[in-house]
């Protein structure tokens, strides 16, 4: 029902309301599962014709205060790091598209064997059935795809230790810093090559005060889950929009559109108070 509704706001959404030019809009899917493969593939060929696709390098220089095209620019994020997510890592490659990719480490370096109950456990805990059809819908990257992508000219970033970050809590240092340099191993990089954070679930319930400090201290990018405008150019709180791969084009208008930020504005609004 909730999804019924979405798909036909959206479409009204989409009739009124447009990106600006200079807008910088971020996506962020989860899982890519089979199922939902060629319905990703229409909603990449839909951003191609009606946003300029840029990947992490452009919108480094977008956050630096540059205008990128007269067509809004679109940046592609995928979060948990799955290991379905190698083949969309593939595909985009293919489509000349460089994508970030937020990775939990404590995922990646649990046995493969034990990575299905970190999944459902830490990463899905809700809404499981709906982002699980097969075996690799639950698995993590392995070191060997995640160096793979590394050279397909993808960009990394880290998603917390362990997901399960919550507000001010005691091991924020943890899943903050320390991760950095578990992330670095895997990918075999120098951590500082690691600019980019991103938070887990709803930022407004994982990030506090503290914590903000501690990613702006460590980081030059923060990823949130919240959608909104980046016109701001607010490198420490970049908004992302949620898509995922088996969403109608309704939902992905809504989610894209003005109804969905407005939804969301007062809690970011109480949040960037919160840590200012
Ligand atoms: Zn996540």
């Amino acid at each position: 029902m909730k999804r019924l509704i979405k798909y036909m706001l959206g479409y009204f959404d989409f009739l009124f309301c447009s990106a600006q030019s200079n807008e910088l809009v971020v996506v962020n899917y989860h899982g890519i599962t089979q199922k939902s493969f060629r319905n990703f593939k229409k909603q990449v060929e839909f951003f191609k014709h009606n946003y300029n696709v840029i990947g992490p390098n452009q919108m480094k220089f977008y956050f630096e205060g540059n205008i990128l095209s007269n067509k809004p620019s679109l940046l592609i994020t995928f979060d948990d790091g799955i290991a379905n997510q190698y083949e969309a890592a593939c595909y985009l490659q293919e489509q000349h598209i460089q994508a970030y990719f937020f990775i939990v480490p404590k995922f990646v370096l649990t046995s493969a064997e034990d990575q299905p109950s970190f999944f459902r456990r830490n990463i899905r805990p809700i809404s499981y059935n709906s982002f699980v059809n097969d075996s690799r819908d639950s698995l993590s990257l392995t070191q060997d795809e995640l160096l793979h992508m590394k050279t397909m000219g993808h960009s990394f970033g880290v998603h917390s230790a362990t997901h399960t970050m919550t507000a001010n809590s005691s091991n924020a240092h943890f899943e903050i810093v320390e991760s950095k340099n578990q992330l670095a191993k895997i990918l075999e990089i120098d951590e500082k090559e690691l600019d980019s954070f991103c938070s887990i679930v709803d930022t407004s319930k994982t990030v506090g005060e503290n914590d903000f400090k501690l990613i702006a201290e460590n980081y030059k990018y923060h990823f949130s889950t919240f959608p909104g405008s980046n016109l701001s150019r607010n490198k420490h709180l970049i908004h992302r929009c949620n898509v995922e791969s088996n969403f109608y084009k309704g939902e992905l208008y809504f989610s894209l559109g003005c109804i969905n930020k407005k939804w969301w504005k007062a809690r970011v609004v109480n949040f960037s108070k919160k840590v200012r």
